[in-house]
């Protein structure tokens, strides 16, 4: 068997727990299977080598940004090979070069488009441990990539497609995905089976657990992820295709996201080819747009509104100005005091009053919407950022999340 294990920061925060990494990475080698291990970066490193960029200047080279931030993954490759190979079993680290996972060349959010397998199936079929770098590839100069907050999971998940493992399994801190973050909601129900569709849009919707990209992946491949605790030995949650519709409930799970960031643009003209000039223009720029509302014309005139990322929000602001005197917009406002909310459910589909009883719950605690998006599976709301964490739990609590057949008892 051919098992492709990744290990969070988390799992490989101090000695203590690489030395325990190590041991869980040697047991499932001695029984016989060839293990393939990629690991994020220590802890908080990322987030401290990012702070210590932000001493030195505010306008990195992103080409720069890679060198620096893949350097942690660097450190906890070295180290865990060193505890596997104390413990007994052969073993060698591969940097995302090393292996040859070839990315695009878009810096600090790059995609893996191919993955060579020759050197690592060379090491397995020596009898040895691969312990791969997560979150970096190298771009077609053969500069060092990444792949974005979280992306070790999609390091695995590429991994285990490329390799035709017969396992990917996700170590994190918690023992599985669960109807909502559990340190938001500490009556969050694990799921034992979610859908790739619904996992999908909760990662990419802000639950941080699985990196949105790994989850396309695993759906466009048939790989079933394995989320689970590196602490114990428990059953986590297997994310798959469809499992069982009937006994899902009609909302799986809320999430939430600190990471936005509003722009308001007054007085845009209204004319044919307006639209597409603003966003071509951000495109440009790789800056993913999420929500977009346009209000209704007046004078000729309309206000557009919509959401990127914080981390995009600087570039985003430079873009707008740039564009300001060729589109002819007024002016524009922007505003990181939000965070968006989001419920999702398969069943919604089928069950048109959700989105109401979300508005409902949200109107209870006397929570204003700034923004709402749906799709046939999710509705997202941008409130006010201070009232996340009560709007969360409003909702959960709402669609009786914290007990999973009452759950899915609900509006049927
Ligand atoms: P790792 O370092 O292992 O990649 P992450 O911090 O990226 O771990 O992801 C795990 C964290 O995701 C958990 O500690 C939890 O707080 C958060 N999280 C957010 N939403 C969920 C959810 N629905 N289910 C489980 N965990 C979630
Ligand atoms: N170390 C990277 C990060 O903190 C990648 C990862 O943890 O998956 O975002
Ligand atoms: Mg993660």
């Amino acid at each position: 068997m051919l098992v492709v294990k990744k290990f969070g920061g988390s799992s490989v925060a101090n000695p203590e727990r690489i030395k325990r990494v190590a041991k869980r990475v040697v047991e499932e080698h001695q029984k016989g299977n060839q293990v393939v291990v990629t690991v994020s970066a220590m802890g908080d490193t990322t987030d401290d080598l990012i702070a210590l960029m932000k001493q030195v200047t505010n306008n990195p080279s992103e080409r720069e940004v890679d060198m620096l931030l893949s350097t942690g993954e660097q450190v906890s490759i070295a180290l865990l090979s060193m505890a596997i190979r104390d413990l007994g079993s052969d073993v060698i680290s591969l940097t995302g070069g090393q292996v040859g996972i070839y990315t695009d060349d878009v810096h600090t959010k790059a995609k893996i488009l191919k993955i060579e397998t020759g050197r690592v199936m060379q090491e397995l079929n020596r009898g040895r441990v691969v312990v791969v770098a997560g979150f970096q590839g190298i771009n077609p100069n053969n500069d060092i990539t990444t792949l974005g907050r979280g992306g070790s999971d999609t390091t695995a998940v590429a991994l285990a497609a490329a390799l035709q493992a017969d396992v990917c399994e996700i170590f994190t801190d918690v023992d599985g995905v669960y109807t909502a973050d559990p340190r938001v909601v500490p009556d969050a129900s694990k799921l034992p089976r979610i859908s790739y569709d619904e996992m999908l849009e909760l990662a990419s919707l802000g639950a941080q657990v699985l990196h949105p990209r790994s989850v396309e992946l695993a759906k466009q491949y048939g790989i079933p992820i394995h989320v689970r605790t590196s602490f114990d030995y428990s059953e986590g949650t297997i994310v798959e295709e469809a499992p069982n519709m009937e006994n899902a409930p009609v909302v799986s799970g809320v999430a939430h996201d600190y990471n936005v960031a509003k722009i308001g643009l007054f007085d845009v003209p209204d004319r044919p080819g307006i639209a597409m000039k603003i966003f071509k223009a951000l495109s440009a720029q790789n800056i993913n747009v999420d929500m977009i509302i346009q209000s209704a014309m007046r004078n000729n005139m309309n206000d557009i509104g919509f959401t990127v990322t914080q981390d995009d929000l600087r570039k985003t602001l430079l873009t707008i100005e740039a564009i300001q005197e060729e589109v002819g917009f007024k002016g524009y406002t922007h505003d990181e005091d939000v965070a968006k909310v989001s419920i999702v459910g398969a069943g919604m589909i089928s069950h048109p009053g959700v989105a109401a009883d979300m508005f409902e719950a949200l109107a209870e605690e006397g929570i204003n919407l700034e923004m709402i998006t749906t799709s046939e599976i999710k509705v997202s709301c941008v409130i006010k950022r201070s009232e996340t964490q009560k709007a969360v739990r409003a909702l959960h609590k709402k669609f009786k999340l914290d007990n999973l057949e009452e759950a899915i008892k609900y509006g049927k």
